[in-house]
């Protein structure tokens, strides 16, 4: 069988869970997540990292530092995970869902300054498949109206738009280590804060809302509550864990990539005689082929082709059914303008197994039946 995707174990993860075990210090911000942090900032130029428990938990930080309150909107694409979503909504904002790019099924950045009001406060570009959103243009928007970006680069570590690292480019940026993503803990996610005016109070949110850290550094002679916050800091087993992927992140994206350029290379004859569509990397994006995904037709060749593979025991994959669909999309949000592509294309795309370790003989054997089956 080949799987949909195959959690990352690289190797010395646990030779450093069991430094931290040696170490007695298994709560958070040890010796394990001050490394991944440093190694966010250094690899990536951005003046603060902070591991997280989930890109869940950084949205929700940021929806805290961004000042989002009852009322206030929020621009994002319908064509996301709900996380993206929810973390504003529980600070009681609308979230106002403008329709994607077909090339890139990134956020339309052409659509964005006409879903603007005098409500909105933020923008959520959201880099699908580690491909990068339009952030020049995002960037110009939210400058002329005042308004925060935060990035979803859940999917995007290791890739870059213009030469600077996803996550890096907003006022704050947020990652994911869930299993299914490029570096994992299992549950991890991070924050980047980008935008030097919020550091000293997500340190604070990240820490039950107290000022700790500042108590630890010796700033302050009292750890005391002063904010409103949560327990948003993984342990030291997950940093532990994440560093050793963190560690071999330049041999994980070579291969990964190699992985995603053999598929376009053996399907590209497809794209040629009209049987489906291969992703789209604008000139400015470097990507981590976190995903690689084809397109057919519609949604009933798209379902034929799941069965048909599975017959051969490939497992595939497809998401997000879109946000202003569902039960919570509608109670919590509104779209703006017309949905042109966010369904039609949602209902198209069909993810392939893609995971380091998948060898070149799978991603042959996938691709050949895939052309099977148009044959
Ligand atoms: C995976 C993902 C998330 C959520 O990440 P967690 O670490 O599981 O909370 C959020 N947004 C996007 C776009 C994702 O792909």
């Amino acid at each position: 069988m080949i799987p949909f995707n195959m959690p990352l174990i690289v190797g010395n993860e646990t030779k450093y869970i069991n430094e931290a075990l040696l170490s007695k210090k298994l709560s958070g911000d040890g010796p394990f997540t001050k490394k991944c942090n440093n190694w966010f900032e250094t690899n990536f130029y951005t003046p603060k990292a902070l591991l997280t428990t989930s890109c869940t938990h950084a949205l929700e930080m940021a929806a805290i530092l961004a000042g989002i309150k009852e009322g206030d909107e929020v621009i994002m694409p319908s064509y996301t995970f709900v996380s993206t979503a929810n973390a504003f909504v529980l600070r009681g904002a609308k979230v106002v869902f403008i329709d994607i790019r077909p090339d890139t099924m990134n956020i339309d950045e052409s659509l964005i300054e006409d879903a603007i009001t005098s409500k909105t406060k933020a923008i959520v570009p959201v880099h699908y498949a580690g491909v990068s959103c339009e952030m020049d243009k995002i960037l110009s928007i939210a400058k002329k109206y005042n308004l925060v970006v935060i990035e979803d680069a859940a999917q995007g570590v290791m890739s870059k738009y213009k030469g600077k690292s996803l996550g890096t480019i907003g006022n704050l940026g947020s990652y994911s280590f869930h299993e299914t993503k490029n570096y994992n803990c299992g549950e991890g996610g991070a924050l980047l804060i980008n935008d030097n005016q919020y550091i000293e109070r997500a340190e604070i949110i990240r820490e039950k809302g107290t000022n700790r850290s500042r108590f630890f550094r010796g700033q302050v002679d009292k750890y005391t509550w002063i904010d409103v916050g949560s327990s948003y800091l993984p342990s030291e087993i997950n940093a532990a864990f994440l560093y050793a992927q963190l560690e071999s992140a330049d041999k994980i994206n070579t291969a990964r990539i190699m992985t995603w350029n053999l598929y376009y290379k053996l399907l590209s004859h497809l794209e040629k005689e009209g049987f489906l569509e291969l992703p789209v990397i604008p000139l400015d994006c470097e990507q981590n082929a976190h995903m690689f995904y084809i397109k057919l037709k519609n949604l009933e060749i798209r379902s034929q082709l799941i069965e048909f593979l599975k017959k051969y025991d490939i497992i595939t994959s497809f998401h997000y059914v879109p946000l202003h669909t569902s039960d919570a999309g509608k109670k919590f949000g509104v779209f703006h303008g017309e949905d042109k592509y966010t369904t039609a294309e949602s209902e198209r795309l069909l993810r392939l197994p893609l995971y380091y370790g998948l060898s070149s003989e799978d991603v042959e054997v996938i691709s050949d039946h895939i052309v099977h089956f148009f044959k």
